[in-house]
């Protein structure tokens, strides 16, 4: 069922078995999961169906970091969420990411890829993308083959533009079990008196009403930063938030910093496995995009952060001066005319026989452009020192804005240049190309170059022990027994993929518990 928020009477309480707060990835992925069940699920949306400018307005928040993009449209505040506008690229997390590392602070999850293994079969169904990332790309095209002990080249990443709210809206609204209140802005949760126990959300609209919804169970949703800012606005109990007893709810922020032409790769060989780091999607965006890996021992020998490097063509390479000469000579004989220059045209295609043969072949074989620019991906180190935290500023509905301080540390500059200087190593060494690194000079730093992926992570991390995280390896908040966290807010350590693969298997297995144990 579907319900807008101002058409409930003021002051008045919802009650339901899981009340589930945002509608997108994390969310939309939870309440289906529940459809057609025996729970009376509520599920609260803080936008409408659609964009809405004065609720987007709601995300405004300072940033720190010149850097950091427009956090108000990194993300989007309406039923379906981010999903309305990301690219759909997915992969899984490595079996590295989920480990403790000795060179990276704090890093490890509670579990291992195998355990999420099976939760990630379900996410590639979920999201439409077939769960296999290496190998042949899909459309056919190999990867390069070459004896690298350092080097791994045949990984890529799947694209699928997935609209989780239009694919995915029926099955939810039409389940009598389910009902999305739009509009239904949360503002707090209330705990009970020993902050053990939250009973209810109190949900504000724009236009002035307010009411509370009281449930059993309830999962913040709410995306990687608005998870924290509802955490640390429910202080009527806890006067530092809820679930923040150890001050960990908002630090720990990440994005993926990511540098686009961090380098330019000229290719000596021609090899139609070039085009299997092409970035390759059909008129419905669906595709594959293959990239460079430092695999985990070159990650482990030089203590470089998880990272990958992408191939973007700089220029299809449609011309050599002797193939101009040669159309020259071919228009002016095409009029009747005799060719100016004729002499030196016909010189200059004589002497660049190579570069017209190349050109040719290249066509007739399908075989992509030489010359690429290098788009550098990378994860970052887990900082208790980047964060996200409440200003005095307040928003259209009287809740604190937040200030975000992204912080980059120096291992990412280390990582940066080591891995660009491994690829430009071992492509040399196997006599495939040239590489000309960007930013990696003495008194450079790649850091002023970096942008942002909109995949914001750790601010309420996952891990055992509540002094160094705030939810546990169920997702629950440490010490609040029926409050939980579905999204990348809960990554402890972040990978150098893209988030909401990892997001959706997460959600998938947060309802799988929701469903043996809350009452
Ligand atoms: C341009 C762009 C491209 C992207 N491309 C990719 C990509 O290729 N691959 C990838 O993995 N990721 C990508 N992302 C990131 C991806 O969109 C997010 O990882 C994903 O949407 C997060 O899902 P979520 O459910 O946690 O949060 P969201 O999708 O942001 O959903 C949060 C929901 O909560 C609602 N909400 C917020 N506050 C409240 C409140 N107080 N009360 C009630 N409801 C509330 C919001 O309205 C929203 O519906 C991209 C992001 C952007 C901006």
């Amino acid at each position: 069922m579907l319900l807008y928020a101002d058409d409930i009477e003021t002051a008045s309480v919802l009650e339901c078995d899981l009340c589930i707060v945002g509608s997108g990835a994390a969310g939309l992925t939870l309440a289906r999961e529940f459809s057609g069940q025996q729970k009376r699920i509520v599920l609260l949306e803080a936008g409408g169906l659609e964009f809405d400018p004065d609720t987007q307005a709601l995300y405004e928040c300072e940033a720190v970091n010149p850097r950091t993009p427009p956090l108000t449209e990194m993300r989007l505040r309406f039923f379906g969420g981010t999903t309305n506008h990301w690219t759909g690229t997915s992969r899984p997390l490595d079996a590295l990411d989920f480990q403790p590392r000795r060179h990276v602070a704090d890093s490890g999850w509670p579990f291992t890829l195998d355990h999420l293994a099976p939760y990630y079969r379900r996410a590639a169904a979920l999201m439409q993308v077939e769960p296999s990332f290496s190998g042949n790309a899909p459309d056919g095209n190999r990867p390069l083959t070459f004896d690298s002990p350092w080097l791994e080249t045949d990984h890529y990443f799947r694209i699928n533009p997935l609209r989780f709210a239009e694919t995915y809206q029926d099955d939810i609204v039409k389940a009598p079990n389910i009902r999305v209140v739009l509009k239904a802005n949360v503002l707090s949760l209330t705990a009970d008196p020993t902050a053990s126990r939250v009973e209810t959300a109190t949900v504000a609209t724009l236009s002035g009403r307010r009411f509370a919804v009281r449930g059993n169970a309830f999962v913040l949703a709410t995306g990687g930063i608005e998870n924290a800012r509802i955490l640390l606005g429910s202080d009527d109990v806890e006067p530092h938030g809820l679930g923040n007893r150890h001050d960990n709810v908002g630090r720990y922020y990440q994005d993926h910093p990511n540098v686009v032409d961090s380098s330019q790769v000229a290719f000596t060989t021609y090899s139609s496995s070039i085009l299997y780091y092409l970035h390759r999607v059909d008129d419905q965006e669906v595709g594959r995009h293959g990239y460079f890996w430092p695999n985990p021992a070159a990650q482990q020998l030089w203590e470089m952060l998880n990272c990958g490097i992408w191939l973007m063509p700089i220029e299809e390479v449609k011309t050599t001066p002797g193939l101009v000469s040669l159309r020259h000579i071919g228009r002016k004989l095409g009029d009747g005319r005799m060719p100016d220059e004729f002499t030196k045209h016909l010189l200059r295609a004589v002497g660049d026989i190579d570069g017209i043969f190349a050109t040719a072949y290249r066509k007739v074989a399908g075989i992509g452009p030489q010359l690429y620019t290098t788009w550098f991906w990378s994860e970052c180190v887990p900082d208790r020192d980047s964060r996200v935290s409440l200003t005095d500023e307040r928003d259209a509905l009287g809740q604190r804005r937040l200030r975000v301080d992204w912080r980059i540390p120096d291992q990412y500059v280390h990582t940066y240049q080591r891995m660009h200087e491994l690829m430009a190593h071992e492509l040399g060494r196997a006599g495939l190309a040239r590489m000309r690194i960007n930013h990696a000079g003495p008194g450079e730093d790649p850091r002023a170059y970096i942008a942002s992926s909109a995949h914001h992570m750790g601010t309420t991390r996952m891990h055992a022990d509540p002094r160094l995280g705030v939810v546990d390896a169920d997702c629950q908040v440490h010490g609040v027994e029926n409050l939980f966290v579905s999204g990348s807010s809960v990554f402890p350590t972040y990978g150098h993929t893209a988030a909401t693969y990892t997001i959706v298997a997460l959600a998938l297995r947060l309802a799988d518990h929701l469903k043996q144990g809350f009452t």
